[in-house]
C-alpha cells in the first residue's frame, strides 16, 4: 500500500513541498503520496489526528503551526527540542515522534549550494518564531562572530537569546527593529512572515554590510525584504534551497535514504 504523507498550513496554498516531495519520491523509487492539508488556525491537532486515522505516516508542519506540532508530539528528536518547534513528525504504532530540519535545511543551502561561510561572520536573523528558533542553534555551532536577533515583538527576540545563551560561544543578542540602526552585518536571514504578507519590515538602512548576503526563508514571490537588499546592492537568495534541504531531511527520517537535492532544486527553479 501506498505510504501517505502531508504537509500541514495555514495558508498552504502556496507549499511546493508536494512536488519536492514526489521529485524525491520517483528519485528514490519509493512507492509514497505526499499531499498539502490546510489546517484551521483552530483545529490543527484535529487535523493531524484525523490524517493519522486515516493512515498517515509522516507530516511536515509550515506556518503558524510549528510550536503547536512541538506540543502535540509525544517523543522529540534532541534538535527538536533545542528548537522548541517541530516541522517534521512521524507517525508510529503508539507514538507522535515531532524533528526539526529547518537548522539543518538552512545551514546547508548557505553553505553547500550559496558557498557562504557562516563562521567569523556578523549575523542577523529577523524574527523570534518558529522558523526563527529552529535555525539558531545549528547558526550558533557555525561559530559566527556574533548572532543578532531582531523581532517586532522585541520582548519575544530576548526570551528566545536567553534561551540560547548557554550554547556556543557566541552569546546571540535580541533587540528591536528600531535599535539596528548605526550596525551592519555580512549575513541577514530573514525569518519573519512578512514577506507572504507583502508586508515591509521597518529596518533602519546601512544594515547590510559590503558584500553581504541577504537571504529571506520566504520563496516563490520577491518580497519586500529582497527588494530592500538588492537596492543596497546586496546579493539576494529566498528560501527555496533551504525548502529543499529541509526536506531532504525530512524524507532521510522518515525513508531512511537521502535523496540528491541538486537535481530537484534545479526542477523547481
Ligand atoms: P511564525 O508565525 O511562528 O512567526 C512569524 C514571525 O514573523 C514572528 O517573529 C513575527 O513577529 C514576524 N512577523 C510577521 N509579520 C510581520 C510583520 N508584518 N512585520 C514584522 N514581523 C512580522 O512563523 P514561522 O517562524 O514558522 O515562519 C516564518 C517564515 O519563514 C514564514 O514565511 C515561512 O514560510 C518561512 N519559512 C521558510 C522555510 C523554508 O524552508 N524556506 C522554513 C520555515 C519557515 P511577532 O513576534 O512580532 O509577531
Amino acid at each position: 500500500m501506498t505510504d501517505r504523507y502531508a504537509v500541514f498550513g495555514n495558508p498552504i496554498s502556496h507549499s511546493k513541498s508536494p512536488r519536492i516531495h514526489a521529485l524525491f519520491a520517483a528519485q528514490t523509487h519509493q512507492d509514497m503520496s505526499y499531499e498539502a492539508l490546510l489546517a484551521p488556525l483552530d483545529g490543527f491537532a484535529a487535523a493531524v489526528q484525523a490524517f493519522v486515522a486515516a493512515g498517515g505516516k509522516g507530516a511536515n508542519v509550515t506556518v503558524p503551526f510549528k510550536e503547536e506540532a512541538f506540543r502535540l508530539a509525544s517523543e522529540l528528536t534532541p534538535r527538536a527540542r533545542a528548537a522548541g518547534a517541530v516541522n517534521t513528525l512521524s507517525f508510529a504504532e503508539d507514538a507522535i515522534r515531532g524533528d526539526n530540519t529547518d537548522g539543518a535545511g538552512l545551514v546547508r543551502d548557505l553553505k553547500a549550494n550559496l558557498g557562504c561561510d557562516i563562521a567569523g561572520r556578523r549575523v542577523l536573523l529577523l524574527g523570534a518564531g518558529g522558523a526563527a528558533r529552529g535555525v539558531i542553534l545549528p547558526l550558533l555551532e557555525e561559530r559566527p562572530a556574533s548572532l543578532t536577533i531582531a523581532n517586532r515583538t522585541e520582548e519575544k527576540a530576548f526570551r528566545l537569546a536567553l534561551e540560547f545563551a548557554a550554547h556556543g560561544d557566541a552569546l546571540p543578542e535580541a533587540c528591536g527593529f528600531p535599535q539596528l540602526a548605526g550596525r551592519a552585518f555580512d549575513l541577514v536571514i530573514n525569518a519573519t512572515s512578512a514577506g507572504l504578507a507583502d508586508s515591509q519590515l521597518p529596518l533602519p538602512p546601512g544594515i547590510f554590510a559590503p558584500r553581504a548576503l541577504a537571504y529571506d526563508m520566504v520563496y516563490g514571490r520577491e518580497t519586500p525584504f529582497m527588494r530592500q537588499a538588492r537596492a543596497a546592492h546586496c546579493r539576494v537568495a529566498d528560501g527555496l534551497g533551504m525548502l529543499v534541504e529541509q526536506a531532504a531531511e525530512a524524507f532521510l527520517v522518515w525513508r531512511g535514504i537521502r535523496p540528491a537535492t541538486g537535481p530537484v532544486l534545479a526542477a523547481l527553479r
